[in-house]
């Protein structure tokens, strides 16, 4: 059965946006595993350990015939063939693959948990989420990725970033200026 995969990557060491094209060619190439969408290339403030670089970031959907446990083997075999080395949990890595969301399947096993844990508080995941699927639903919060993203507090650390010129687009996410409108809006 062909599963709707989101699968967010992102990367901090090098050239990042090589990292993030190699990677997606490598799922391309993989039986079983069809790119569907791709959003915009973000660059993030590192969050948790603060001291590094920092990240571009980005979400694809896929497509795939596989089960999740074989997707985190191909995840964690691109991570390998892009040179990832494990040392700080958090830290500087030339390429990170996360499986955020797996079709409706719930998984808490020690080595793969989807959804993915961490994912509803991350505004590096959520805002290129929400680029690609706003009305997706989150059974276990009971929101849209669109109310989440709405509630999420610190969007200020992520830019889009263009890949011709190799800069953040000028605006932050959430700039004061669109906080104001909304908030005037809203009385
Ligand atoms: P975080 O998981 O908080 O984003 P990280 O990506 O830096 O941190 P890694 O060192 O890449 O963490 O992965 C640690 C372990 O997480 C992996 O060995 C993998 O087995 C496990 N894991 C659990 N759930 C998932 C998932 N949904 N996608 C990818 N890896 C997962
Ligand atoms: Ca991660
Ligand atoms: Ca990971």
């Amino acid at each position: 059965m062909n599963q709707d995969v989101y699968i967010a990557l992102g990367s901090n060491i090098g050239n990042r946006a090589d990292h993030l094209e190699k990677a997606i060619a490598f799922l391309e190439d993989q039986m079983g595993i069809r790119v569907i969408t791709r959003s915009s290339i973000y660059e993030t403030n590192p969050v948790g350990y603060v001291d590094q670089q920092s990240f571009l970031n980005m979400v694809v959907k896929v497509q795939t015939t596989l089960s999740a446990r074989e997707l985190l083997d191909v995840t964690q075999s691109i991570e390998q063939q892009c040179g990832r080395e494990r040392d700080v949990r958090w830290g500087p890595r030339t390429i990170d693959l996360d499986i955020l969301l797996f079709g409706e399947e719930n998984m808490m096993l020690e080595n793969l948990m989807i959804p993915h844990p961490r994912m509803w508080e991350r505004a590096f995941v959520i805002v290129p989420l929400k680029e690609i699927h706003p009305t997706l639903y989150a059974e276990h919060l009971g929101q849209t990725i669109q109310e989440i993203y709405d509630g999420l507090p610190d969007k200020e650390g992520v830019w889009i970033w263009n890949p011709q010129t190799m800069e953040r687009k000028s605006e932050p996410i959430e700039s004061s200026k669109d906080i104001r409108k909304k908030n005037l809006q809203n009385k």
